[in-house]
């Protein structure tokens, strides 16, 4: 692969998914195989606040020949919003960034109880113990595992279901959780050498002026990029964050969100290109 595809906008960059380290199925290893039978070019691991399935990534990428940016998903805070904050190119043995995450992550445990207890109110028995079966890593248990739970138990048929009717953030998903606030999240990846990307911005419920108020504070915090090709993104919010990118100057990213075979809408390195006219966030990592 020549220096001029390596860094074209036409790239298959896959820069956003998650193992079973975190709320995927895969391991990383199989992530791996996977992302490059798939024909991806340019592949990131992002689980959510942890790092400990990127040498795993890294290694078998090395064998494959598939060049590896080490990533990670922070969840974040800002005005009393959940948004995450993707990582891209950091350094795994960066100390701000490994504490800031073992902080997230004990937060999740018990969040977990407080989630279960909510749960039973609403008529499902046993989820504490159920989520942490679906749970490889026990640190970092999710929503995700709370809801294939409730879907294999028969509360719901799909996940879209459990969201809507059990763990969004107007019902008993909505549990106070003190993630990172989103200046501390943006000076972790900052200091680990790493350039921090705005995930999946169209899923956030912001008006226009929030919007704004949000994409402004994260570039003065440092933060350089936003995800315009995602699998959460319609073709009208590609185009939509495609501006948005512009009028801020932040470098576009590309990433499935891929978590599971089947479970998810799009798979490895199966995305719209990104748009021409933008600059990719992977353009001076060849
Ligand atoms: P948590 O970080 O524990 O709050 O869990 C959030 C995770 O739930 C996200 O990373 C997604 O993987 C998943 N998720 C959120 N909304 C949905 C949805 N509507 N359908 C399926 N999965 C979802
Ligand atoms: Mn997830
Ligand atoms: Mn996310
Ligand atoms: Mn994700």
């Amino acid at each position: 692969m020549g220096l001029m595809t390596r860094t074209s906008h036409l790239l298959n960059a896959d820069l956003h998914c998650h193992s079973l380290l975190s709320d995927g199925v895969l391991t990383p290893a199989e992530l791996a195989q996977r992302a490059g039978q798939n024909g991806v070019q340019l592949w990131s691991l992002t689980d959510h606040d942890e790092l400990s399935g990127l040498a795993e990534a890294r290694e078998v990428c090395r064998t494959i020949d598939l060049p590896f940016i080490p990533g990670v998903e922070i969840s974040s805070t800002w005005a009393n919003r959940t948004v995450h904050i993707v990582g891209l190119n950091v350094d795994a043995e960066n100390e701000a960034l490994q504490t800031g995450l073992q902080a997230i992550r004990d937060e999740r445990v018990s969040r977990a109880r407080k989630l279960a207890e909510r749960l039973e109110a609403m008529g499902v028995q046993g989820s504490y113990e159920g989520a942490l079966r679906h749970a490889a890593n026990p640190q970092l248990v999710s929503r995700t595992h709370f809801a294939r739970y409730l879907v294999e138990q028969g509360y719901c048929s799909t996940m879209q279901e459990v969201f809507d009717r059990y763990l969004g953030d107007k019902r008993a998903g909505n549990v106070r959780v003190h993630w990172s606030r989103l200046e501390e999240a943006v000076g972790w990846i900052v200091a680990a050498g790493g350039r921090a990307v705005i995930a999946h911005p169209g899923r956030y419920i912001f008006d226009a002026t929030q919007a704004d108020a949000f994409f402004d504070a994260f570039r003065q915090m440092g933060g350089e990029g936003i995800e315009v090709v995602t699998g959460s993104h319609q073709p009208e919010q590609c185009r939509k964050y495609t501006k948005v990118a512009q009028r801020y100057g932040f470098l576009a990213s590309r990433g499935s969100d891929f978590h599971a075979p089947g479970e998810s809408q799009l798979d490895l390195g199966a995305l719209p290109e990104l748009p021409s006219g933008l600059k990719p966030v992977w353009h001076d990592w060849v």
